[in-house]
């Protein structure tokens, strides 16, 4: 076994304390084009270096295993690109859009669907945010803006700034959703400044939508900086991955939801894993998934419920598995139903 800081220069102190397996050791000698290696101290701090199934490992720790590539793996596995009727920004849905406002994240999540997209030094110009705030200023019907990315929030706060009034100046009534995992992930990142720059977006309505999967990730700093946004009345939302070695167990999911209802984060999603290239060692099935959020239904609050959904691959949109997403079903042969009322044919994989 090797250490981190064997293989990169400049690694932490917590880094050096995270010893190599096999599978993790190979990544560094052949990743190729696959998604870059970032773990800030803190988030590795969260890393039991004696359990090699750690949940906060498996997220951070690149493997090998995401150099096989499944023949059902897509490139762009939501069919983004085909939506987007301007750079940068995805409108796929009638009532709202996607600005990819960063190529960069605080951690790459060894699971990212947007793997095309993320590790890249992407920055919008101000052409870009131009043309998206134009499209925006002609599409009415667009109610709310998802900034994503990447991480909108390790872009520099002037970029964040100017982009985000640049769309409320041409849609004063445009609510934002700000994706980020930086309280997850960084969360001395949710400065004093950060927090002040968007509660001054409040007037249309603004919301902070995270990722947390496991309970270990909620720890005193990480809620000090969600709680930051919600005191500063910016509600914060948390949309969980179901992934195999991670959460992909009854107890950890229920735990994970309690706390966050706990600490005034509203559980809103629980996604099945899209299908990204060089993902499928974190894929669960959807038969299993269905048996997990049946548990779930019986444990938990509506409040603490998550609403279970899964992208059809392509950009079939997204379908309820809580709801009547699922029309039939023949073994490992779904049909799904979207919520545009369209029905495709959904084969789900199973587990590697
Ligand atoms: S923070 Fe989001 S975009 Fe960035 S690597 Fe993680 S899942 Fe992907």
């Amino acid at each position: 076994m090797s250490k981190i800081t064997d293989v990169l220069s400049g690694g932490s102190a917590e880094e050096d304390r995270l010893e190599l397996a096999p599978d993790e050791l190979a990544w560094f000698d052949e990743h190729g084009e696959s998604l870059p290696f970032r773990l800030p101290d803190y988030y590795a701090g969260l890393i039991d270096p004696d359990n090699p199934d750690d949940p906060v490992r498996k997220q951070a720790v690149p493997s090998v295993r995401e150099n096989t590539v499944q023949p059902y793996e897509l490139e762009d596995p939501l069919g983004e690109q085909r939506y987007m009727p301007v750079e940068l920004l995805i409108h796929r849905y009638r009532s709202r859009a996607v600005f990819l406002s960063s190529g960069t994240c605080a951690m790459y999540c060894r699971h990212c669907f947007r793997r095309n997209f993320t590790g890249t030094p992407l920055q919008p110009s101000i052409d870009q945010i131009e043309r998206a705030a134009e499209y925006l200023g002609s599409h009415p019907e667009i109610r709310e803006l998802l900034v994503s990315g990447g991480d909108p929030l390790v872009l520099p706060l002037r970029i964040l700034e100017a982009m985000l009034s640049r769309f409320r100046s041409s849609r004063p009534d445009l609510v934002f959703r700000i994706c980020t995992r930086v309280p997850v992930v960084l969360p001395q990142g949710v400065t004093d400044a950060v927090v002040q720059l968007l509660s001054g977006f409040r007037e249309a309505g603004i919301y902070v939508v995270t990722q947390y999967n496991h309970p270990v990730e909620l720890s005193g700093e990480s809620l000090r900086a969600v709680h930051a946004f919600i005191d500063a009345g910016i509600p914060v939302l948390n949309q969980t991955v179901l992934l195999k070695g991670v959460n992909d167990d009854e107890d950890a999911l229920a735990d994970l939801m309690n706390a966050l209802v706990r600490n005034r984060i509203v559980p809103y999603y629980l996604f099945h894993l899209d299908m990204a290239r060089g993902t499928s060692h974190f894929r669960v099935s959807l038969e299993r998934g269905l048996r997990i959020y049946a548990v779930l239904k019986q444990r938990l609050s509506m409040l603490a419920l998550p609403e279970y959904c899964v992208d059809i691959p392509g950009g079939g949109g997204k379908v309820s598995l809580s709801g009547n997403g699922i029309a039939a079903r023949d073994g490992s042969a779904y049909v799904l139903e979207n919520r545009e009322g369209q029905r495709l044919s959904y084969e789900d994989p199973g587990e590697v």
